[in-house]
């Protein structure tokens, strides 16, 4: 199938991108990569009268570190990420993460701003925003605005952007000097979207958990960053405990079922990636000796 007929406006800059956004609402599309709208368009998912393609508003490429605060311009490919030494010094959680998007081809067009955008509930980049702490920055005809990455995905193929918007920037904090991060998922085959995966940001003082941050994917309609974790803060973390979180895990998802996976498989491995998630980030191989897939 083909997409339907639609016009095609190349934007010079982020304003002149907003006007044109402005000028037809709804009716309009965001072109960044092109991997997640083409498929869409040539569907017939979605039947936009205009595509606006940014990707040749420099404005929008490049990675910065500024203080402590590290700067992903929307713009940004995957395999960028994958190179980026910026990246793998302050933000390591997305190089593990991005290694299982989609493929080669795919990671050297799609970009960050535009797979965020897309709000794919089970998207790695999604869930390590919310892992991390990022500020979404949005720029619209009233200026910018900056969105708390917990707060911008509000269901599937959702987010908090107007029609009117550009998502421009993504801002993360650097990871501290003792941080540490997980990151794992179960798919059907190396680079298709996962049943199920764990993205996490820690913070480990002492053999002891101080901080973290586990964002599931692939088992809401948005990320899912986890609270039963919180009991594992802290403390000298026993097999009795982690069993204890893992059932309080279990009963705060509420997993959908598709042909990949019903809810209680979805719910079993997600407790197996806690498991995984804790044990590695302490070095104790203990935590998940007796877990099973
Ligand atoms: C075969 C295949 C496998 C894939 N596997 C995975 C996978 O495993 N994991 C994964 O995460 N992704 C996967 N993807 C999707 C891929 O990561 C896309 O690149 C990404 O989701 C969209 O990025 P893009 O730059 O191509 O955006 P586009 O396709 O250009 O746009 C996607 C959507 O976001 C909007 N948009 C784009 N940029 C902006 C912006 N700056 N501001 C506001 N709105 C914007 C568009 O209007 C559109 O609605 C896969 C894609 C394919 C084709």
């Amino acid at each position: 199938m083909k997409a339907s007929a639609f016009s095609y406006a190349r934007a010079t800059s982020v304003g002149n991108a907003i006007e044109l956004l402005v000028a037809h609402g709804e009716r309009a599309k965001v072109l960044s990569g092109g991997q997640s709208l083409m498929p869409a368009m040539n569907l017939r998912l979605v039947a936009p009268e205009l595509i606006v393609d940014i990707g040749d508003v420099a404005e929008l490429r490049g990675i910065a570190v500024s203080g402590d605060i590290l700067t992903i311009g929307a713009l940004t490919r995957h395999a960028d990420l994958l190179k980026s030494s910026k990246i793998a010094a302050h933000a390591p959680l997305l190089i593990d993460a991005v290694a299982h998007v989609a493929h080669p081809a795919i990671r050297n067009r799609g970009t960050i701003g535009g797979n965020l955008a897309h709000a794919d509930p089970a998207s790695e980049l999604p869930a390590c925003m919310v892992a991390l702490d990022a500020t979404i920055v949005a720029c619209g005809p009233a200026g910018e605005r900056r969105i708390p990455a917990g707060d911008f995905f509000t269901g599937i193929y959702e987010t908090a952007l107007s029609a009117q918007e550009l998502l421009v920037a993504v801002e993360l904090p650097v990871a501290r000097k003792d941080s540490a991060h997980f990151f794992c998922e179960f798919a059907r085959r190396h680079g298709d979207y996962a049943i199920v995966g764990l993205a996490a940001q820690a913070v480990v003082e002492n053999d002891m958990l101080t901080d973290l941050r586990p964002v599931f994917f692939a088992i809401g309609d948005r990320p899912v960053l986890a609270k039963a974790s919180a009991k594992l803060l802290k403390t000298a973390v026993t097999p009795a405990l982690l069993a204890e979180a893992s059932h309080d895990l279990s009963k705060e998802l509420d997993p959908p079922e598709d042909q990949q996976a019903n809810a209680s498989m979805r719910r079993h491995l997600a407790k197996v990636l806690l498991a995984r998630c804790v044990s590695t980030l302490l070095g104790r191989p203990d935590l998940c000796a007796g877990e099973s897939l």
